[in-house]
């Protein structure tokens, strides 16, 4: 069994007609859809925004469910100056950047597991980098040219890096920056990824993150963030995640 979670409504809409013998259950004011997508026993879930909900969300996928392995699906602010609306980050490492425990332990270190992230194993990545490329391949049965005129989305690019989550939508060029120069690697900002992946490491299950850039994660947001998941999130996540279950199916 797969758990499949999207932090927003839009982020799992187009999902859900694709799962056959769907049986919808809710428990703690989320709503799990359970069935088989393209043959593969899953279970669906909104997890609600930030950190909290997300983590409770994947532990009960893990302990209700008894799910292997999760993969989230979602958008994400651009840190990486080249980084474009529409492009694709798959987690390498997952970082929660507003974890700060200091002086008593280093900046970014989760306590008690003595590490500043969260890593995905390459048979994840190399799946999800995979899948990616075969939507974009694939793009226009999802994405309309005049909605990626809109978006100015040309020429997707998508990148193996580093993303961070905290409970915060980073809109202020001043908070981005902040980021940035505490950790360089990190591509995206989000707000669920790192809470997974956390539930995940000390479950010993396997996580997957993909996100989409929304938005530059600066003044912009405001207007780009909102038209961005009206518009085309829930084609990126439905193509994306149908991708991900051929490859995992090897089928063609
Ligand atoms: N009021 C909004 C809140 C969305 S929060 C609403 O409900 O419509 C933003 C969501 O998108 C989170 O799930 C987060 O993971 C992701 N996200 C996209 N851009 C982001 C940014 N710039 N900063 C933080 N999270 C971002």
């Amino acid at each position: 069994m797969i758990g499949i979670m999207g932090a927003m409504p839009e982020e799992i809409r187009h999902l859900i007609p694709h799962i056959q013998n769907v049986r919808q259950q809710e428990s703690g004011m989320r709503v799990y859809y359970q069935g088989t997508l393209l043959g593969t026993p899953v279970v669906l879930v909104f997890s609600r925004i930030g950190k909290v909900a997300a983590a409770t969300t994947a532990t009960n996928l893990i302990l209700e469910y008894g799910v292997e392995e999760i993969i989230f699906t979602g958008v994400a602010g651009a840190l990486h100056p080249d980084l474009r609306i529409g492009d694709v980050v798959v987690g390498r490492h997952l970082y929660q950047h507003d974890m700060d425990a200091t002086p008593i332990m280093s900046r970014f270190e989760i306590p008690l597991l003595g590490r500043h992230f969260f890593e995905t194993a390459p048979a994840q990545t190399d799946r999800a980098l995979a899948a990616a490329k075969r939507f974009f391949e694939g793009m226009n049965q999802y994405v309309s040219e005049q909605e990626k005129a809109r978006f100015h989305i040309a020429k997707p690019e998508i990148v193996l890096g580093d993303i961070a989550s905290g409970d915060v939508f980073v809109s202020a060029h001043a908070h981005k920056t902040d980021i940035q120069e505490s950790l360089p690697s990190v591509q995206c900002v989000e707000m669920e990824g790192a809470a997974v992946a956390q539930v995940c490491y000390e479950f010993g299950i396997p996580c997957t993150v993909i996100r989409t850039i929304s938005d530059a994660a600066n003044e912009s947001s405001e207007l780009d963030f909102p038209r961005f998941i009206e518009t085309i999130a829930s084609n990126y996540s439905e193509g994306i995640v149908l991708e991900w279950f051929r490859q995992y199916n090897g089928l063609q």
